[in-house]
């Protein structure tokens, strides 16, 4: 009550009326339910309240969050539960302050329907194992080691106006037409590049919102593909790091349109172009301040972080699957496996330096670190800069970046806490599978000669079994693929192939042993992960259908009938217009292509599947490709019916801000 009673008084004293407990449910965005702070008194007049009974728990009717059968609707109860380990804030908008409690959301029988609690549960899971290695080691300081994530948010920012105007964008947040323009991003002169004044404003605006809402923005630029652009937050506690993710997200989408801008944070709002990504960056800290993943300087005598990283590597090499499945979705899809984004197939970049002690782990004792030195740059006024001891690499999936590892298959419009969750538990169960082989190799009574034997013997096991997920070289090449596949690694190339390996016996028997999901949570989980495939697919193809038939046909109708007069006035000036004639022939029959294959997608829109799996493998084989088609054909319309016609604005008006 207590508790309760500061807090209401901060929120109010900064002009909030109202509380919500604020929570993740498995639609991927964000709940809120808002109730008064305001109480009548007995004798009519009125004061603010709230009691502890009111932060720690709530009782939304939720029935209409999905659960993937978890639940019937008419049993519609659920509950939230304070997670008091993540900050209460204040969201502001619509002129008003809300007090917002981070909570978790559960069943009325404790089932998880929310994307927080299984990422708590897979903290645990992992702190358990980890402290094991810790100890091992000889610290006896450390009580908790927590996982850090830090996640960089990719974006686009369109002109609002010309956005509006595009219900494919409004409705999908991604263009499902535009022809190419003639310039997109050959020159690569938009990354890093100076950030145009009204994206700058944008900017400071965003990030002073962030600050409030206790986010610790840091980087900020331009990325890849015209239009883009960048926010990096620094890292917390997972849990932490995943709630603001959530509101970075919320509060892009809300102060866009302040500047006459809108936001998409969908993975591929231009084809063509790049996509965006949202690089999770993942490390295991002790409570006393230890990054467990940092190599330090002659990493080849750190045997806890090798023991470490060997573990991560298994976790990689034998959950692959797994965490390929936590980044599918329908809008990722468009991104994975193209040219421009790390491929379906997990693999590990671990860097010149790594790979050369992973070398000599494989030969069964490591003697040596190999060190970048420094670069001259060869004027007297610049300085000798150190030199890192490899390279980056920016096309694997799972790199080590220095003292983290970045997972880059996570997509930007997805939340981070599910990848999380499945990297905490993969992680936790590898922990725990070399934690016995080190505690039982050492017996009761270990000495620094047997723990240092002890770990040698198991980290070349480690690296001979799972060297196969590593990998150096460029991810995006047609030579890795066949190389991966005669590696054995698994290349699930889209939601319908991945979503499905989440119910596998291995992963079920993991998510069950770590406490992380029961059986029945995983099922609903890939249920509704299906559905919600099905769901986005079918509003973009009768989203297709609608703008191709009042938008894109009648331009078309219009252009041909000016063509149409063209000829005839032509002729009735008896001038030759054969060709002129030809050329209508020619976009006449486009057009009828077009309506033909429209009503064939319309048609295939129709189709109704009661299990979920089976109709998103109809809508891969049937629908998408004839989304396809008709795509092909309105872009190939655009770049003939004049301007003026055309309906909506091109990719070129589209995609450069001024
Ligand atoms: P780059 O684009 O070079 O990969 P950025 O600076 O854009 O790097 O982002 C790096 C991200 O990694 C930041 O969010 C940063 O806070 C995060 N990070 C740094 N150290 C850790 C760590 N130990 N655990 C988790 N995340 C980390
Ligand atoms: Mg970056």
């Amino acid at each position: 009550d207590i508790v309760a009673s500061v807090m209401k008084d901060w929120a109010v004293e900064r002009g909030a009326t109202h509380y919500t407990h604020w929570f993740q449910p498995l639609t991927g965005s964000t709940a809120e339910k808002h109730d008064s702070m305001i109480d009548t008194d007995s004798d009519g007049g009125m004061h603010f309240a709230f009691s502890g009974k009111a932060l720690v728990q709530g009782e939304p009717d939720a029935s209409s969050f999905p659960s993937g059968g978890l639940r019937a609707t008419f049993e519609a109860r659920g509950y939230t539960a304070w997670d008091p380990t993540s900050p209460a804030f204040l969201a502001r908008s619509g002129g008003t302050a809300t007090l917002c409690i981070p909570t978790v959301f559960v069943s009325w029988t404790g089932e998880a329907l929310d994307k927080k609690t299984p990422l708590l549960r897979s903290m645990e899971a992992l702190s358990k194992q980890a402290l094991r290695i810790v100890r091992f080691f000889g610290n006896t300081d450390a009580s908790r080691v927590t996982t850090t994530v830090g996640c960089e948010q990719e974006y686009f920012l369109i002109d609002a106006e010309l956005a509006r105007k595009r219900s494919d964008l409004m409705v999908c947040e991604r263009t499902l037409f535009g022809a190419r323009p003639p310039k997109g991003q050959q020159l690569e002169d938009h990354y890093f590049g100076a950030i145009p004044p009204r994206v700058l404003a944008f900017m400071t605006d965003l990030e002073e919102e962030l600050f409030r809402l206790g986010i610790p923005v840091k980087t900020r630029h331009n990325e890849v593909a015209p239009g883009q652009y960048e926010f990096a937050p620094t890292f917390e506690y997972a849990n932490v790091a995943c709630d603001h993710q959530m509101l970075l997200m919320e509060t892009i989408r809300r102060v866009a349109p302040k500047h006459g801008l809108f936001a998409t944070l969908h993975e591929k709002p231009f084809t063509g172009m790049n996509g965006s990504g949202k690089h999770m960056n993942w490390s295991m800290t002790t409570d006393t301040g230890t990054n467990l993943l940092d190599p330090r300087d002659e990493t080849h005598t750190n045997m806890q972080f090798l023991v470490f990283l060997c573990a991560v590597i298994r976790a990689i090499d034998l959950h692959a699957d797994l965490l390929r499945a936590s980044v599918a979705s329908a809008a990722n899809d468009h991104r994975l496996g193209a040219n421009e984004a790390p491929p379906a197939i997990m693999s590990v970049f671990l860097g010149d330096m790594l790979e050369d002690i992973i070398d000599q782990l494989e030969k069964g004792s490591p003697n040596r670190t190999r060190k970048g030195g420094t670069l001259d740059l060869g004027s007297r006024t610049l300085p000798n800069i150190p030199r890192h001891s490899g390279d980056r690499n920016r096309t694997s999936p799972f790199a080590f970046t220095g003292n983290r590892f970045e997972f880059r298959a996570v997509g930007s419009s997805g939340t981070a806490a599910w990848p999380a969750t499945v990297l905490n538990t993969i992680v936790a169960d590898s922990i725990e599978h070399v934690a016995n082989q080190l505690e039982s190799a050492v017996g009761a009574k270990p000495t620094p000669a047997k723990v240092e034997q002890a770990a040698r013997n198991v980290l070349r096991d480690l690296v001979k079994q799972h060297r196969r997920v590593v990998f150096g070289g460029d991810n995006y090449t047609e030579e890795w693929h066949a190389e991966a596949e005669a590696r054995g690694l698994p290349n699930l190339k889209d939601t319908v192939e991945a979503i499905p390996v989440m119910l596998a016996k291995k992963n079920l028997t993991l998510f069950k042993r770590h406490k992380v999901l029961t059986k029945p949570e995983v099922e609903g989980r890939a249920m509704i992960f299906m559905e919600s495939y099905v769901k986005r697919s079918q509003i973009e193809s009768e989203q297709m259908v609608l703008m191709s038939r009042v938008l894109f046909l009648p331009a078309s109708v219009e252009h041909q009938r000016r063509m149409a007069e063209a000829v005839a006035a032509t002729e009735a000036a008896g001038i030759d217009a054969s060709e002129l004639r030809e050329a209508l022939d020619h976009f006449s029959e486009l057009a009828n292509r077009l309506r033909v294959l429209v009503d064939r997608l319309d048609e295939a829109d129709n189709h109704h599947d009661e299990d979920p799996f089976a109709h998103a493998t109809y809508i891969r084989e049937t629908v998408h490709p004839l989304m396809e088609e008709v795509r092909e054909l309105v872009d190939l319309l655009e770049v003939q019916v004049a301007a003026e016609l055309w309906p909506v604005p091109s990719y070129r008006e589209l995609m450069f801000l001024r």
